[in-house]
């Protein structure tokens, strides 16, 4: 098979992994003649390296071929799609040539899993070693790796990558059992863990001087939201999990979508694409605002509002700890008001040591004024406990009724 085709089949294979997500979209050209430009069949995708930077990846599996059979995945054995392979050295020649003509920046490598999980984790390295021991490639590299693999061959992989992920896929065992019977919970969090100690180990010896050590700086993951009846709970509670105790840099919540020849018990429609935004802005509450999933969700209450941020939705749940007086509230508090943002919290500490904050300072932070002000008080506003008190404040935020149409 041509090279060409193959990349064709391969990157269309990897638009499946969410952690570069944009190389999902829409893809379209001017092969018929009109218009200028192409973005289909590259592999092309854009992610975020450690330190922000956006950057292009070259986003390819080595083979989509696989031995599993996991129920959602395009690439499972007893699926009827076209099956295509690279060998090390074609990946290796495809991310020089790209990397030369300065289409990307790095490559991002999966695969399915061939003969057994020891032989796939040691084509997917010898990309990488290939890479950076004989080409001195200095780009970045994010590798997927098999929880299943040796533990040796997963920290050679650490060894070459920047990134490396495993996929959660599922928040629970009895997701997998339904969906992914192959796959097992534990033994993806053995890896994991074994993982996270490698990366303790070559952070603390960066430290101690050795500076010339290259090691990936952090791993995440991805689950799937939609494909069963796994709630957001579950989700939320999986990735709490994940960042305490094997320090996750990034867990990516993938929606469900309905793939060609679907097995039966796969929902027919994939979920609404707001449920993965709700999951991302929960994911950011228990990150970086210093929440706990029991406070965002809880037994009776397990799924997340669609209609409300989050934050707005704990705070309308919550409104007996309001309204927050901006010039005194400490730093805990005011990340809990719902329109305030971390950079904007830092900001009005710092405003308040000098002057009492005013409505007017927080439009110049570019704050929402109609989100913010049913919850704090300024020097010149005291939201009336009447507004915070009624039944109308919800109805405020959420997005008005659309009219359905009788025809559609
Ligand atoms: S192991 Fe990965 S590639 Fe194979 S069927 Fe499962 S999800 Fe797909």
């Amino acid at each position: 098979m041509e090279l060409n085709k193959k990349l064709e089949i391969l990157a269309d294979a990897a638009k499946y992994d969410a952690s570069c997500a944009s190389s999902g979209a829409q893809r379209s050209d001017s092969r018929s003649g009109k218009g200028v430009g192409s973005t289909g069949g590259a592999g092309i995708c854009h992610s975020y390296a450690p330190d922000g930077r956006c950057i292009s990846l070259l986003k390819l599996l080595l083979t989509n071929s696989c031995i599993y059979d996991c129920h959602y995945c395009i690439n499972r054995r007893s699926s009827n799609v076209r099956r295509a392979f690279f060998t090390a050295d074609e990946v290796v020649k495809l991310t020089l040539d790209f990397y030369k003509r300065n289409y990307i920046e790095g490559l991002f490598l999966s695969s399915g899993i061939i003969r057994n999980a020891d032989y796939t984790m040691e084509q997917v390295i010898a990309v990488a070693k290939t890479l950076r021991e004989t080409h001195d490639f200095r780009g970045y590299i994010h590798l997927k790796t098999i929880p299943e693999a040796s533990p040796e061959l997963i920290e050679e992989a650490a060894r070459y990558a920047d990134r490396i992920s495993i996929n959660m896929e599922l928040p629970t065992q009895k997701s997998l059992d339904l969906l992914a019977p192959e796959k097992n919970m534990a033994r993806t969090k053995i890896a994991m863990g074994r993982i996270r100690q490698r990366l303790d180990d070559a952070r603390a010896q960066k430290k101690d001087g050795n500076r010339k050590l290259r090691h990936a700086t952090g791993q995440s993951t991805q689950v799937i939201v939609g494909a069963d009846e796994s709630t957001d709970a579950d989700f939320l509670a999986g990735s709490d999990e994940l960042y305490n105790s094997y320090k996750l840099k990034r867990v990516y919540y993938s929606a469900f979508s309905p793939i060609p020849e679907p097995s039966s018990i796969l929902p027919l429609k994939a979920p609404p694409l707001i449920r993965e935004h709700r999951l991302y802005q929960a994911d950011w509450l228990m990150r970086f605002y210093g929440f706990k999933t029991q406070e965002i969700l809880s037994p009776e209450q397990p799924f997340l509002d669609l209609e409300l941020d989050p934050k707005l939705a704990w705070a309308l749940r919550n409104r007996h700890d309001f309204p927050v007086n901006l010039q005194t509230a400490p730093k805990e508090t005011l990340l809990r008001v719902p329109g305030l943002g971390v950079r904007n919290v830092a900001r009005i500490i710092q405003i308040r040591r000098h002057t009492k904050i005013r409505l007017a300072d927080l439009s110049r932070l570019r704050v929402s004024l109609s989100k913010v002000m049913p919850f704090l008080i300024t020097a010149d506003h005291n939201p009336s406990t009447l507004l915070l008190d009624s039944d109308r404040l919800r109805a405020k935020f959420a997005p008005k009724p659309q009219q359905l149409e009788l025809f559609t």
